[in-house]
């Protein structure tokens, strides 16, 4: 694969007009997204619309996730391309991915884009005061934002049963929901994905997930299986990680095989690439149009889902190895942020807001855990925590 080259802005509007197969601009084609009907151009763009579950909203099948952008120009590129759902959280870039979201969104008619955002699994000292951190952050979300709702409300990132249904959690989604600043919740997964799922299906009160899915999942059936249950049960489905972790050892993933991969499952209703580039929303873009996977594309992913990657997905074989409970995963996902996505803001975030030491293996007589991708638990531990104490006005 070829290595992506930024272009600005102007530049990927042109090609996008240029090319014989060319995304068209559809910035005067906003249309409603709360009605049922999708937006008149639809036929004539050719651009392929999933309804999310119960939700009832119908989005392109690409959509963006913001995490990794701090460019306004390509936010509003995507918006202007058919891009309609920004996916952003909380956390992300310390609260200014939402502020340059919100600034992005200024003018446009507020039926013309799908937001949604997510509020941290952290538990307080009481179920009360749970509730009102997690509703004090969504409000600041909001002011961020600047808008009076989003469509999406997510529990950020729980990874069990328990934590999905843990009862401030809901309370507080339910009464986001009730007060109208939300119109809809729902909980995201990395890992254990499958158990989450099932408990966001038994609780009710869910009405979207937003899991990790890519082709290196084709093996046990496990979360596809569960994805279609939930699909089935009304949830809207949103797909995240497609590129199953990007670079693995000495190949880079074909990124447009590999979301085509996830929305040849019709299950998915909308994934949100993470791209930071125009080239990359340009790749993307592409493939809200045309799902069919090449022969070419198809030995990429056969190629490259054979070959290790470079990064923990979250498999959770390693839970409850460690002597010292470590949570392996999560950190394992700091690594990633930090050497994967090169956000060190977000690895930053994550590692404080676990319950760990800035030495955590200290004292360990030797490393008892067995990586089912074998990687070197101890090392990557020692090599990332060490952003705890970088001060964060180096990283943000
Ligand atoms: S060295 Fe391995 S077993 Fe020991 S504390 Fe660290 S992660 Fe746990
Ligand atoms: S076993 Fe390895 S790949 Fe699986 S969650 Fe643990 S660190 Fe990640």
């Amino acid at each position: 694969m070829k290595a992506a080259k930024a272009v600005g802005r102007k530049d990927f509007i042109k090609k996008s007009f240029a090319g014989a197969a060319g995304i068209a601009f559809v910035g005067s084609a906003r249309a409603s997204l709360h009605n049922t009907e999708p937006p008149l151009q639809q036929s004539e763009r050719k651009i392929i619309y999933r309804t999310l579950g119960k939700t009832g909203l119908k989005l392109p099948i690409v959509s963006m996730g913001v995490m990794n952008s701090d460019n306004p120009a390509l936010i509003a590129a995507a918006l202007d391309n058919g891009i309609v759902h920004l996916d952003t959280a909380h956390g992300y870039m310390r609260g200014r991915n939402e502020e340059i979201i919100g600034r992005v969104l200024k003018g446009r008619p507020r039926d013309s884009f799908v937001i949604a955002t997510k509020i941290a699994d952290d538990k307080m000292e009481s179920a009360k005061e749970t509730e009102k951190v997690f509703l004090d952050r969504f409000n600041l979300s909001l002011k961020r934002l600047g808008l009076d709702y989003v469509e999406i409300l997510y529990l950020h990132s729980t990874s069990n049963r328990a934590d999905t249904l843990h009862e401030p959690f809901l309370n507080a989604l339910q009464a986001a929901r009730k007060s109208g600043k939300t119109r809809f919740v729902g909980v995201s997964t990395h890992s254990r994905q499958p158990e989450v799922i099932q408990a966001a299906i038994d609780s009710k009160i869910y009405d979207v997930v937003l899991t990790g899915y890519n082709f290196t999942d084709s093996g046990s059936g496990v979360l596809r299986e569960a994805i279609a249950k939930a699909a089935k049960a009304g949830l809207g489905i949103v797909a995240m990680k497609t590129l199953g972790g990007g670079t693995r050892r000495g190949v880079t993933v074909n990124p447009k095989a590999a979301l085509k991969w996830v929305l040849q499952d019709t299950n998915v209703h909308t994934t949100i690439p993470g791209f930071t580039t125009f080239d990359q929303l340009h790749t993307d873009l592409s493939v809200m149009e045309d799902l069919a996977l090449t022969r070419e594309e198809q030995e990429d992913l056969k190629l490259q889902g054979s070959v290790p990657g470079l990064y923990c997905l979250g498999c959770e074989t390693c839970t409850g190895q460690c002597p010292k409970n470590l949570p392996i995963p999560d950190m394992m996902r700091a690594y990633m942020y930090t050497y994967g996505h090169r956000n060190l803001g977000a690895a930053q975030d994550l590692l404080l807001s676990l319950d760990v030491s800035s030495d955590p293996c200290r004292g360990c007589p030797g490393c008892t855990v067995s990586c089912a991708k074998g990687f070197d638990v101890a090392e990557r531990i020692s090599d990332v925590v060490r952003l705890r104490d970088v001060p964060s006005s180096f990283i943000a």
